[in-house]
Formats: C-alpha cells, structure tokens, sequence
C-alpha cells in the first residue's frame, strides 16, 4: 500500500542527502539538526492521521490514476467532496501541531499544474500533462511530500525579470539541450523544503513575451545537484537548540532560501518551459488553493489559541471577567469566519476541463483577507489576556536551579491547584503562538501579500454586473458605466 507511517517518512528523508546551511555551518544530517526536527515533526503528523481511526476517512483517499487508497496531499480534487476535505483535514492539522505543518504547498503546486498543463496542451499540442500525470502517479504511489518553490527573491520590484540588472533574480532557463534543461536563481520563503521529497517550481507572477525564460515549471528531488538550502532565522530558534522553553514542545517550522545554481531539470520533469502566457494562469491557480488551505490550518490553529487564551485565563484567575470573556468571543467568531469562508471557497468551486475541482477564488481570497487581519488582531487579543509575563518570563532553568527556583514557586504562581511550572509553560506557548517571527509573519504574507488577494478579488468581481443592480433599483435606464465598454471588468 504506498503509504508511510511517520517512522518510514523520517526515514526516507534520511537517505535523501540535501545540501544544507544553517547560522553559516553546512549540516550533512538536516533530520537530526534540532532546528529542523520540530518542523520534521509537523509534516510528520500529516502521516500520522492516515493510520489514525478517527480521521482515516478524510486523510486518506482512493486515487483515480492508480485506483489504491493514498494520502489526501497527494489527491488532486475531483469533486467538491474533496475540495471540502482538504480544509477539514487542515483544520484537524492546525489544531493538533498548532503551527504550519507544511505539507499543502506541495499538493496545492500538483493541483495548480493539473489545470494548467492541460490547457496549454490544448492550446500548443504540448505533453505536459500526460508528464504531469506520470509524476502525480510517482509522488502518490511513494506517498512523497513536495514543497512549492514560486517565489521569486525578486531584485527591484519596479522591473519585470527581463530588465533586471541581474538576470538571475528571478528563477530562469539558461541551458536546453536534448535530455533537459539547466535552470537557475533563487526561490524565497522555502516553507518545509527539508521536511520534503520534492521541490516543485512554479513561475512567481504573469509574464511577458520577453520573459519567455522565466516560464518555466518543473519538479526535483531536493538533494539534487545544484539546490542549496540556506536556513532562514526565527525569533526563537536558539531554544530549539538549547532543548528548553520551547513554547510548543513538539512541532515548528522554518523557512529557507534555495539557490538553484545552474540545476539540472530532465524533460519529463519539465511541466513549463517558454509559454509565458500561461505563467499567469498557473501562480494564480495555486494561489487561489493556497489561500483556501490557509483558511483550514489557521482556523485550526486559532482554535489552539483560544485555547491557550482561555487557559491563561484560568490560570490568571480572570477567566469569568467580563471583557476577558468579550476577548475570547472575538477569537472564537474570527476563527469561524475564516473557516466559514474558506469552506464556501469549497462548496463555490467548479469544474475545470482537465477534470480538477477548483476553488472560487473570490472567496478563497475574501478568507485570506480576513487572515491576514484577524489572526494577527488574535494574537493581540491573546497577548491581552494573557499578560505581560508573555514577555519576562524567566527560563524554566531557572525554576531548575536551587538558587531561584522557590522565589518563582512563590512569586509566578497564579490560582490555588495550578502548578507553576505548568503556567510558565502557558505563557511560553503564548509567547510562541504570538510573537514566533515565521508563523507571524505567513499569516500576513503566505499565499502572497495582502494587495494580491485585493487585486484577485477586483479582477474576478464582475463589478459590472453589479453596478447593474443598482441601476435598476435606482430607476436608471439599463446601459454600461460610463467610461466602461460592455463587459469590460475594472
Ligand atoms: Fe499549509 Fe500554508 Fe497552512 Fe503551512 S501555512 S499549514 S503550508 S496552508
């Protein structure tokens, strides 16, 4: 059966042999380095609920291409079903490792390039698909994980990648020959590449005609020649290293930066190569899945703060005050509208002719707004009621050491029957769940920046249709917006 338990996929990922850098050593063993092993844990979850009674029905799922039971991040959607299922299983995810646990880049890349490949075959007479299809197959039957590598590092964002001073600064074609192609650049925020078996590239933003070499899209094993990992830092990644004070005690996440220098792509990994008209289509179809599975793992992970909120409160004594308990409300309703939003981003979604079931995207970018803005206004409310000790509190090796550990029995303890130290390792999760850097930072930018999913709303939004309504509601006689041709959308 192609799937593996947690212990097989550690395992698997300790024969791949990735080059690694992390605080400027090279890492041979990146599965045993502590600053990755919390992440390693996260994706690990992912196939620990395949095997797991209560939730085998939503994780796992029958492949139409090889007709065995799989993991549902190797499932494209084919039905609405399955476009609900992917939220929900995110939601159980989010709460049970309360962080990213990375997995969905990959499946929402394959889902991405399952529409796109198909439509430019059908403009072109390419074979991108029937690739594609070959390495959907390879991916499930070894129940692989892939990351997605789309992001661009960019340079000057007022230059397209043509005219950059630098040609490199964004991912691009430097070499095709008979057996492949040789890429290279840079992709940013590389969430989980090591937690993964493949690295899958999408181009970063719609192209021109002069960027045909920077329309391309392709799949790699990440210890291929070439891709090379460089950690990026968190705000509390040293107390990974020193095994205390953890915050959450089991699970995390990184980010790197991988450099493809000059890499080696075979052709039947090659999903894109030159048809810039499509570059568009294919970052806003992934686009569009990555938002709705955002709205899964975060309602997840904000049911985990309310938890910690609500037992701060306890803890604190505070739990029945009356503004405290209004805080809780606020979110608890946040988490719901984020999750209400995505799953009609689910129930909304339709059809495409390859067969893949696509989000709507509208709302799949309304609950990205609404992430954007109300995790982090959460996280505020969090640090509210928890307190200022979220950010003094001293080390659990001090309640350790003989020396201090009575003054802080005595001067940390908060309600009669609660431990201290079981209060300093709430205000330690506070701490992790509001103020760690990557986590923070994904709700505002993953899945692209607050101005895209404004920009997406505006561009799929027949604002025309509606200016309609209200014209005729208004007794104007029917006719386009001035200035506007019929049809043509702002
Ligand atoms: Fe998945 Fe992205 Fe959420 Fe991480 S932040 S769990 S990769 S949707």
């Amino acid at each position: 059966m192609p799937l593996m338990t947690a212990g097989e996929y550690l395992d698997s990922l300790r024969r791949m042999k990735p080059t690694v850098y992390i605080l400027g050593e090279r890492v041979d063993s990146p599965t045993e380095d502590p600053h990755i092993r919390a992440s390693i844990n996260a994706t690990a979850a992912t196939y620990e609920l395949a095997f797991d009674q209560e939730y085998r029905h939503i994780a796992l799922v029958e492949s139409p291409l090889t007709g065995g039971m799989i993991n549902r991040f190797n499932h494209v959607a084919s039905s609405i079903e399955d476009l609900v299922a992917r939220v929900k299983i995110n939601r159980v995810l989010g709460q049970r490792v309360g962080t990213c646990f990375q997995r969905c880049t990959g499946l929402d890349g394959l889902s991405a390039l399952s529409i796109t490949t198909y439509n430019m075959d059908r403009r072109y007479g390419t074979q991108y698909h029937q690739r594609f299809l070959g390495f959907l197959r390879y991916m499930q039957e070894n129940d692989y994980s892939g990351h997605i590598a789309v992001t661009d590092v960019k340079g000057d964002r007022s230059k397209r990648p043509h005219q950059q001073a630098d040609p490199d600064l964004y991912l691009r074609v430097v070499e095709r020959n008979e057996d492949g192609i040789v890429v290279r650049g840079a992709k940013a925020h590389q969430t989980g590449s090591l937690n993964s078996h493949e690295t899958i590239v999408l181009p970063t933003t719609a192209l021109q005609e002069a960027d045909t070499d920077y329309a391309v899209a392709f799949s790699i094993p990440v210890d291929t020649p070439g891709l090379v990992h460089i950690y990026g830092r968190g705000t509390l990644d040293s107390r990974e290293v020193e095994g205390v004070d953890l915050g959450n005690c089991f699970y995390g996440k990184y980010c790197t930066l991988v450099v493809f220098d000059d890499v080696f792509v075979p052709w039947d990994r090659v999903f894109m190569c030159g048809e810039w008209e499509f570059a568009g289509e294919m970052v806003s179809r992934f686009s569009s899945y990555h938002r709705q599975s955002h709205g899964g793992c975060k309602s997840g992970l904000l049911d985990v703060v309310s938890g910690a909120a609500y037992t701060m409160a306890e803890y604190n004594g505070t739990a029945k005050v009356s503004h405290i308990r209004e805080k809780l409300t606020d979110i608890i309703h946040r988490a719901e509208t984020i999750y209400a939003c995505t799953l009609a981003s689910s129930y909304e979604g339709h059809r495409e002719p390859s067969g893949t079931y696509a989000v709507n995207s509208v709302l799949a970018n309304a609950a990205k707004i609404h992430e954007g803005r109300d995790l982090v206004e959460a996280m505020r409310l969090l640090l509210d009621i928890a307190g200022g000790l979220v950010g003094t509190m001293p080390s659990e090796l001090d309640l350790q050491n003989p020396a201090t550990g009575a003054f802080l029995e005595k001067y940390l303890k908060g309600v009669e029957g609660v431990q201290t130290r079981d209060r300093m390792r709430m205000f330690r999760l506070v701490e992790k769940l509001a103020m760690e850097s990557r986590d923070l930072v994904s709700a505002v930018h993953g899945g692209g920046s607050p101005q895209a999913h404004r920009l997406t709303i505006l561009r799929e939004t027949d604002l025309e249709a509606k200016a309609r309504l209200a014209r005729r509601l208004a007794g104007i006689q029917d006719g386009p917006s001035p200035g506007l041709a019929p049809g043509v959308r702002p």
